[in-house]
């Protein structure tokens, strides 16, 4: 069981997090802003995926006036993202985002950050303090000579002092190093610190594999250390993607549970069924349903009826069948063409009992 680093907690629209509330994930939708029609189609995609806060890039003035339609028909908080042009905050916070995210570091002027900070504090609004390594103050350049994990959380930290020294304590930080292992130790150091709560996140993980490896290493190795109180999977890919292996972190951590959790075996010389079909249909079945359950479906009996007496439903298979399990207990022997709609049913059946 993991413990959770002790957070205080904030509000970002009617999303509670950081304190003892669950770990909330988030995505960013990759639509113009301003193309209010494809951009609420896409945050009604992420919902459906699951997604629970969800940002949106506002560059330009059109953006920030898209916002308000966009923020009334959302039902989990917009963040607004800001870059460079600090009177699109201003603008994002007027149209009602729930949230803002700035990097104080693109902000040449520390009175501009001061006056975007007052404004979310009279609206009650939640800033993301953003720190990267392209966007660090000259002076920690020189004293750490580049930006270093250290570097990168002294600046959070002197970030999260100056907007606290302004009353304001409704705000997150999300630091971004280059690679997995000055992140995860960036993050660290500014955790050890401070209770000011963290998004986690690996910035430009890539596509495919590379970005779902490298996106599960690094935020595994924080939420393994207790650090984390929203993420977001960064993928060259559809947003509900990033959603979706959010979720298998989380859920491979016991930090979360959504969906079907499927145990299967990668099958070897001993198998006797055709398990990757057995698995597919099981998935396809239940893709669309919101369930938490654990299901193992194990393809011999090495390792199998432990397996499938561990999860809450599973098939332990054999030569010709299966031993249907329920709660850890054998209910009965299943043939190979039934196991699937066995399963099924059992599962079924479980969701009314519980
Ligand atoms: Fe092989 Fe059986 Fe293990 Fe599956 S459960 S990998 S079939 S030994």
């Amino acid at each position: 069981m993991i413990k959770r680093r002790k957070t205080r907690e904030i509000t970002l629209g009617t999303l509670k997090i950081g304190g003892n509330n669950p770990i909330v994930v988030q995505s960013m939708t990759s639509t113009k802003t301003h193309d209010i029609e494809a951009t609420i189609s896409q945050i009604d995609r992420l919902i459906k995926a699951g997604c629970e806060a969800i940002r949106v890039a506002v560059p330009a003035k059109e953006d920030a006036e898209a916002l308000k339609e966009i923020v009334k028909y959302s039902e989990v908080p917009i963040i607004a993202d800001i870059h460079f042009v600090p009177y699109m905050a201003f603008l994002s916070m007027e149209a009602g985002a729930h949230g803002i995210r700035i990097n104080p570091g693109n902000i040449n002027k520390k009175e501009i950050v001061r006056d975007i900070v007052l404004e979310a504090k009279k609206r009650n609004i939640c800033v993301r303090l953003g720190v990267n390594s392209g966007s660090l103050e000259k002076h920690l350049l020189e004293k750490y000579g580049y930006p270093s994990a250290e570097a990168l959380a002294e600046s959070a930290l002197n970030w999260s002092e100056f907007f606290e020294s302004l009353g304001f304590y409704n705000f997150k930080v999300s630091i971004k190093g280059s690679d997995v292992i000055q992140n995860a130790l960036a993050n660290e150091i500014f955790a050890e610190k401070t209770d000011t709560p963290l998004h986690i996140g690996i910035t430009e993980a890539g596509m495919g594999t590379q970005g779902i490896v490298k996106s599960s290493v690094g935020l595994g190795i924080l939420l393994y250390k207790g650090i984390g109180d929203t993420i977001r999977v960064s993928l060259t890919d559809e947003p509900e993607k990033e959603v979706e292996v959010a979720y298998e972190i989380l859920k491979s951590l016991g930090l979360k549970k959504k969906g079907i959790d499927i145990v299967s075996c990668p099958t070897c010389g001993r198998i006797e069924v055709n398990l990757p079909n057995v698995v597919k249909q099981v998935q396809e079945a239940l893709k669309d349903k919101d369930l938490s359950i654990k299901v193992a479906i194990m393809g011999c009996a090495v390792n199998a009826i432990g397996e499938a007496s561990h999860a809450d439903v599973g098939l332990a298979c054999m030569k010709g069948g299966a031993l249907l399990f329920k709660n850890g207990k054998i209910l009965k022997k299943v043939t190979e063409e039934n196991m699937v709609s066995e399963l099924l049913e059992t599962i079924e059946k479980y969701y009314q009992e519980v």
